[in-house]
C-alpha cells in the first residue's frame, strides 16, 4: 500500500466512523480509529469541504472547559434518483444515502415506444428535482428500471415483452434526462432494495409477483446477474406440464398461475379490491386465492430446493402477504421433502412500497459508497 492509498483508506475509515455513529468529535475518533490528531483533522476539514459531513454541532464536555466540536454524518450529502416503467405508469423516486425516501411521484402514463414518451421521462426527472429544489450536484445518477431482460454490462433490453422495449438502450431512455444513467430488470430493483435494507440477510431469493413474475438470486448482498443475459427468471419454470399458455410462447409457466393478474382480474384489474374482497369473506375470491396459493407453495418449494435460502415474497402480491403467511407456511410445509418449517425461510417484503424505483436508486448508492474514495474523496 502506498502513502496515497493509506491517505485514502484512512479518510474512507473517518467516513464510514462518522456513519455509523451518526455523529462524532475529533478525540472519540482519533481514539477509536488509532490515528493521529493532525491526521483526523486534515481528513475531517476537506470531508467537511465537500459537504460529506456538518461540523456545526458542538457537544457537552463531561470534563468541563471548552466544549468540542461534534462532526455530523449527513444523509442527504448524495441522492440518487430512481424510475420505474410500466406499462401504465412513471413512478420517480429520490433516495439519500440511508435509503430514504425524500420524495416519490406516482404518475399513471401508459407506456409509448416514441421520442415525446422519452421526453415525459426527461420531464419526470426535472419534476422531482424541482419539488424539494434538491441541489443538483448531489445526483449520484438516475436509475432506470424497465421490464424485460435488461444486459447489465452493455446497458440495453434483451427481450422486452411485457413492454415493447426490445433493443432499447439506457441512452435511448436517457435522451432527456441529463446525468448518469444506468439501466435495471425491475425484479432486480426490488430485490436489491430488500438486502440493501437487511442487516441480517445475506442471501436470498426474491420472488416478484407483479403483473409478470419475476425473481432476484441476491448473493453475499448483491444480485447475482448471471452469464449476462438473466438469472432467477422462475416466471418461465415449468409449474404444469402443457398449461395455460404463456406469454413466452410455453404452455404452463409459472408466470400464467402467479402472477398479479390472476388474482386482480376477478375485480377489474384492481389488486387492492381483490385483497378487501378477500378479506370481507367473498366466496368467489376465497377459492381464487386458495388456488393461487396453492400454486405458489408448489413455487416456493422449487426454489427453496434451488438455493435453500430465504424466500422473500415480493412484488404486488408479496406487499399483501403478511396476513396469509400462516396459510401459505401450511401449503408450503405439506409440499417440503425434509419436513422443515417454512416460517424459517419464508418472509414477505418488508419494502411494500415502490420497491422497484426505490432499489433502482440504490443501486448509485451502493456504488457509490463502496467506491468513495475513487468518487468524491
Ligand atoms: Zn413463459
Amino acid at each position: 500500500m502506498n502513502i496515497f492509498d493509506i491517505k485514502q483508506k484512512n479518510r474512507d475509515k473517518i467516513y464510514f466512523y462518522i456513519r455509523k455513529k451518526k455523529m462524532a468529535t475529533k478525540q472519540d475518533i482519533a481514539y477509536d480509529l488509532q490515528l493521529s490528531l493532525p491526521t483526523v483533522t486534515q481528513n475531517l476539514e476537506y470531508l467537511v469541504e465537500q459537504g460529506m459531513i456538518g461540523a456545526e454541532c458542538k457537544v457537552a464536555n463531561k470534563a468541563g472547559g471548552r466544549n468540542p466540536v461534534a462532526y455530523s454524518y449527513i444523509s442527504d450529502a448524495k441522492v440518487a434518483i430512481g424510475l420505474d416503467i410500466t406499462r401504465h405508469h412513471i413512478k420517480s423516486i429520490i433516495v439519500d444515502l440511508d435509503g430514504n425516501v425524500i420524495k416519490y411521484i406516482y404518475k399513471r402514463q401508459n407506456y409509448r415506444r416514441d421520442d415525446e414518451y422519452l421526453k415525459l421521462l426527461g420531464e419526470a426527472v426535472e419534476e422531482i428535482i424541482e419539488s424539494v429544489k434538491l441541489n443538483r450536484s448531489k445526483i449520484l445518477g438516475v436509475s432506470i428500471a424497465v421490464p424485460g431482460l435488461v444486459n447489465h454490462e452493455e446497458g440495453y433490453v434483451i427481450q422486452g415483452r411485457v413492454i415493447d422495449n426490445d433493443g432499447m438502450s439506457c441512452e435511448e431512455f436517457s435522451k432527456y434526462i441529463s446525468y448518469p444513467t444506468r439501466l435495471i430488470h425491475d425484479s432486480y430493483a426490488s430485490g436489491f432494495s430488500e438486502i440493501w435494507m437487511s442487516t441480517e440477510i445475506h442471501n436470498a431469493f426474491y420472488f416478484s409477483l407483479c403483473d409478470s413474475v419475476g425473481g432476484c438470486v441476491l448473493l453475499n448482498d448483491n444480485v447475482y446477474l448471471g452469464d449476462g443475459l438473466y438469472s432467477g427468471e422462475v416466471g418461465h419454470l415449468n409449474l404444469i406440464p402443457d398449461g395455460g399458455q404463456c406469454y413466452c410462447g410455453q404452455k404452463g409457466c409459472l408466470d400464467v398461475y402467479c402472477n398479479a393478474e390472476v388474482l386482480s382480474s376477478h375485480t377489474d384489474c384492481d389488486l387492492n379490491l381483490f385483497f378487501s374482497k378477500l378479506e370481507q369473506g367473498d366466496e368467489e375470491m376465497q377459492k381464487v386465492w386458495d388456488q393461487y396459493l396453492e400454486h405458489l407453495a408448489m413455487a416456493v418449494t422449487d426454489i427453496r430446493m434451488l438455493f435453500g435460502c430465504t424466500v422473500i415474497l415480493g412484488g404486488y402480491v408479496g406487499a399483501h402477504m403478511k396476513a396469509y403467511m400462516p396459510l401459505l407456511c401450511e401449503k408450503v410445509d405439506a409440499r417440503g421433502p425434509f419436513g422443515e418449517s417454512s416460517k424459517s425461510f419464508l418472509i414477505p417484503c418488508e419494502n411494500e412500497i415502490e420497491s422497484v424505483a426505490t432499489g433502482a436508486a440504490l443501486f448509485f448508492v451502493d456504488e457509490f459508497l463502496n467506491d468513495i474514495s475513487k468518487e468524491v474523496l
